[in-house]
């Protein structure tokens, strides 16, 4: 396999700024030490994004993503960041898609497929979230529903530019509720996004491609789950607020590298 094995964490709008200090030095303290096998990726709140990238420089494979970005690249937009502001700050990834931004300030596919092109144009490499609620899960209907969430606001990428993004597969169900998905639906999905993403790109595109897992992933399920051929890491949430458990998930993934 030659993808990019990724434990990211999305800290989400949790800790002060001594909290989120204490917590990024436990997690590099142990990371530098760790196969650089497995990519870590840390999405700290906007602004910390700095300190904790200078923090983590000296180690290749950790690297720093926010949470968000806004489409255009400067201008009256009081309160937003762009991704020129992010590439500017030397920021790897921006976290695109997550159901929260879609379910709370109201990020459509239109929306998306804006901030997807906008950090392409940056040169931001993107985590793009995608999943099923579970209404959808229960119709049987969650592949048709995650197409096109790829469709309409990832599939306009040229295949240069799809190179730069990072699938996250999070069925929503599964978000801070406890619930995980189990290694078999994870995989089924995962194989179908990799197969669409083959279909429309190539085949030699969707095999670079890392997908992640993102639902109630923690220490007690990350191997399970890391054992699947087409899951590629995690998209960790609350267990990456913890430097321990997010460690645990990343020794797991990296014991099976
Ligand atoms: C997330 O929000 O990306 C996530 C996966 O959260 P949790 O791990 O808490 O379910």
């Amino acid at each position: 396999m030659n993808r990019q094995l990724i434990v990211a964490g999305n800290w989400k709008m949790n800790k002060n700024l001594m909290e989120a200090f204490t917590l990024a030095s436990g997690v590099l303290a142990k990371a530098k030490k760790m196969s650089n096998k497995v990519e870590i990726v840390l999405a700290p709140p906007a602004p910390y994004l700095h300190t904790i990238n200078s923090m983590s420089k000296n180690i290749a494979h950790v690297n720093i993503a926010a949470q968000n970005c806004h489409f255009e690249p400067s201008g009256a937009y009081t309160g937003e960041v762009s991704a020129e502001i992010l590439h500017s700050m030397d920021i790897a990834y921006v976290i695109l898609g997550h159901s929260e931004r879609r379910k709370y300030f109201q990020e459509n596919h239109e929306i998306l497929a804006k901030k997807v092109s906008a950090a392409i144009r940056a040169g931001v490499k993107i985590i793009f979230c995608c999943g099923e609620p579970l209404e959808v899960r229960e119709s049987n209907t969650q592949e048709s529903f995650v197409l096109q969430q790829l469709e309409e606001s990832l599939f306009h990428l040229s295949e240069t530019e799809m190179k730069q993004v990072v699938v996250a597969y999070e069925p929503i169900w599964a978000i801070g509720t406890g619930k995980t998905a189990s290694p078999a639906q994870a995989q089924d999905m995962h194989a179908f996004i990799r197969t669409q993403v083959a279909t429309k790109y190539t085949t030699e595109l969707a095999d670079a491609c890392s997908i992640l897992y993102g639902g109630s992933c923690k220490p007690s399920n990350a191997a399970e789950l890391f054992a699947e051929k087409d899951v590629d890491g995690a998209l960790v949430g609350g267990a990456s607020l913890k430097a321990e458990d997010f460690l645990q998930i990343i020794q797991a993934r990296a014991k099976q590298a």
